[in-house]
C-alpha cells in the first residue's frame, strides 16, 4: 500500500453538491487541478515528478461572488487546517515594524507544524481577503508612511521561504486585480489566477436552490414561488446578494403575519406560514445589485 503523507486528504464521502457553492463548478475545478490535485499525491511522487506544489492562489472579482466560500470549502474536503483568514486593511498597523510582524505571524503555525511533522503536517491555507489594501501604496510617492511597501515586502519574503515547507498555501482575494503588485503575481508566488464573476442564469439557479434549501425541505415555500422565474430576475445579483433576496423575502413573509399597534403581535396561527411569490418581489425591489448594474453603465 501507498503510505500517504500528503498533506491534504481528500474527504472519502466528498460531493461537490454538498459544498453549497452555486454556478461555480469550473472554477472550482480550475482552482482544484491547479493548486490542490497535486497534494494529494504523496510527496515523494511528487517529488520524482519534479513538480512544485502551487504556493499560491489570485481569486479576483465582484465582491460576493463565493471566493472565501470556495476557498473555505475546498479546505474542508481536504482536511486543511481552518483556514487564517484576514484582511488587507487589518494587517496594516501605523506602528512601525508592526504590519511585517503581523504578517510573520500568520506563518507561524503552519512553521511550527512543519518542523514537528514535516511532509506529513496538515495543510495550512492563509487567505488574504482585500489583498488590494496593502498592495496600493507599494513604490507611490504619496504614501509617507511606506507601510504598504514593507508589508509586500515581508509578504514576497515569506512566500520566497515556503520553497522549504510544503504545507502552505497563500488565497489572496480582490476585487481590483489591477491593483495587485506585480511582484506578488509571478510563478512561485500567487501564479494561479482565478476570476470568479457575477453568476449566469444557471448559476442563479443553483444558488436559489441552495439557499431556499432549508425552506423548501421544511415545506415553507409556497406554490406559487418558481425559482427559475427568480434566476431570470436577478440578472447582476451576485451570490451574496441573492443570499440576501431570500433573507428579505422571508422578513416579508414573516412581517405578513404580525400587527404592529403600541405592542407588535401575531395575527394568526403562524404555524403554516408560507414564502409568497409576492414576498421575493417585494424583495426584488429592497435588494438591488450594486456591482453589475454599476459596471454595465461604465461599459
Ligand atoms: P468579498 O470579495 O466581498 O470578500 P466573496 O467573493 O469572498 O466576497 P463570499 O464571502 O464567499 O464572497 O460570499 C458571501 C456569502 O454569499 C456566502 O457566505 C454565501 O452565503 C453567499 N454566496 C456568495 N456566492 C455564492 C455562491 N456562488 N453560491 C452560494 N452562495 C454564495
Amino acid at each position: 500500500s501507498v503510505s500517504l503523507k500528503a498533506n491534504a486528504i481528500l474527504q472519502p464521502d466528498f460531493r461537490f453538491e454538498d459544498l453549497g457553492i452555486g454556478g461555480l463548478d469550473k472554477e472550482f475545478s480550475s482552482i482544484f487541478r491547479r493548486a490542490f490535485a497535486s497534494r494529494i499525491f504523496p510527496p515523494d511522487l511528487v517529488d520524482k515528478l519534479g513538480i512544485q506544489h502551487a504556493k499560491g492562489i489570485l481569486l479576483y472579482g465582484p465582491p460576493g461572488t463565493g471566493k472565501t466560500l470556495m476557498a473555505r470549502q475546498i479546505g474542508k474536503m481536504l482536511n486543511a487546517v481552518e483556514p487564517l483568514i484576514v484582511s488587507g486593511p487589518e494587517i496594516l498597523n501605523k506602528f512601525v515594524g508592526q504590519s511585517e510582524e503581523n504578517v510573520r505571524k500568520l506563518f507561524e503555525p503552519a512553521e511550527k507544524e512543519y518542523r514537528e511533522r514535516g511532509d506529513a503536517s496538515q495543510l495550512h491555507i492563509i487567505i488574504f481577503d482585500e489583498l488590494d489594501a496593502i498592495c496600493k501604496q507599494r513604490g507611490s510617492r504619496s504614501d509617507s508612511t511606506g507601510v504598504g511597501d514593507t508589508v509586500v515586502n515581508q509578504l514576497l519574503a515569506k512566500m520566497d521561504g515556503v520553497d522549504q515547507l510544503n504545507n502552505i498555501l497563500i488565497i489572496g482575494m480582490t476585487n481590483r486585480k489591477e491593483l495587485i503588485d506585480d511582484a506578488l503575481l509571478r510563478p512561485g508566488r500567487l501564479e494561479v489566477h482565478i476570476e470568479v464573476g457575477l453568476p449566469d442564469e444557471d448559476g442563479r439557479l443553483q444558488i436559489l436552490n441552495i439557499h431556499t434549501a432549508k425552506i423548501r425541505t421544511n415545506n415553507i415555500l409556497d406554490t406559487d414561488v418558481n425559482l427559475e422565474e427568480l434566476a431570470s430576475l436577478t440578472k447582476n445579483y451576485s451570490g451574496a446578494e441573492i443570499a440576501g433576496v431570500v433573507k428579505s423575502a422571508s422578513s416579508y413573509a414573516f412581517y405578513r403575519h404580525i400587527k404592529v399597534g403600541s405592542v407588535a403581535e401575531l395575527t394568526q396561527d403562524v404555524s403554516d406560514m408560507k414564502i409568497q411569490r409576492q414576498d421575493f418581489m417585494n424583495a426584488l425591489d429592497e435588494v438591488k445589485p450594486a456591482f453589475g448594474i454599476a459596471s454595465e453603465e461604465f461599459e
